[in-house]
């Protein structure tokens, strides 16, 4: 369950990541802090088209630091296309991030603020190789679209992800990194400038979430985010 030589707090938390994966000191990680007055509008940003099918959602499994949701990636039923993209994206997972308390838990922060949680949708480059895994240690292999989600009162009934993305269409969009080890700088970063809304009961189901294996002692995952790493000279481009 919970990997041993990785986790978000004590002796193993995000600072000390470095030791086993140097590339936590790269020029590409992720999140960061997006500076709303430093990003670049670019006009040759096209709209997302984002295309899923609610039957391709295939199960929820805890994953010692999270909880995803897995898709069925065999065909193109689940796609993300446009934006940025020269190619099409097949949706894999998506997972949350959040904090120990409602005002933290998001990633990627705006203008320093951090938000209650944030959502990841995860895609890989069924265009050019054949599995996840081969995408997800190529510079163009991954795309993960962000959500950040402030605590207001909310449902959340639905498992089809598209009811979970904000009615806005206008994102930043920058290259940078998985935000947890292996940390591989392969991920195209599409963040929704509109927030979207989760209640602080939702929140505290998801801290309630248990990261032991069954018959261990019970700890909850209490937060899981990393904190913003430096920019190092990239660019945000803006859609808008
Ligand atoms: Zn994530």
């Amino acid at each position: 369950m919970a990997s041993p030589d990785w986790g978000y707090d004590g002796e193993n938390g995000p600072e000390h990541w470095c030791k086993l994966h140097p590339i936590a000191n790269g020029n590409n990680q992720s999140p960061i802090d997006i500076k709303t007055s430093e990003t670049k509008r670019d006009p040759s940003l096209k709209p997302l088209s984002i295309s899923y099918n609610p039957a391709t959602a295939k199960e929820i499994v805890n994953v010692g630091h999270s909880f995803h949701v897995n898709f069925e990636d065999s065909d193109n039923r689940s796609v993300l296309k446009g934006g940025p993209l020269p190619e099409s994206y097949r949706l894999r997972q998506f997972h949350f991030h959040w904090g120990s308390t409602d005002d933290c838990g998001s990633e990627h922060l705006v203008d320093g603020a951090p938000f209650s949680a944030e959502l990841h949708l995860v895609h890989w480059n069924s265009t050019k190789y054949p599995s996840f895994a081969d995408a997800a240690s190529q510079a163009d292999g991954l795309v993960i679209v962000g959500v950040l989600m402030k605590n207001k009162k909310a449902p959340f009934t639905n498992f089809d992800p598209s009811v979970l993305l904000p009615s806005c269409p206008d994102y930043w969009a920058y290259f940078g990194s998985l935000t947890h080890p292996p940390l591989h700088e392969s991920v195209t970063w599409i963040i929704f400038k509109e927030t979207i809304s989760v209640s602080a009961e939702q929140l505290a189901q998801f801290r309630s979430l248990l990261a032991n294996a069954e018959g261990d002692q019970e700890v909850c995952i209490k937060q899981n985010y990393r904190p913003p790493q430096p920019l190092k000279g990239r660019t945000v481009k803006a859609s808008f």
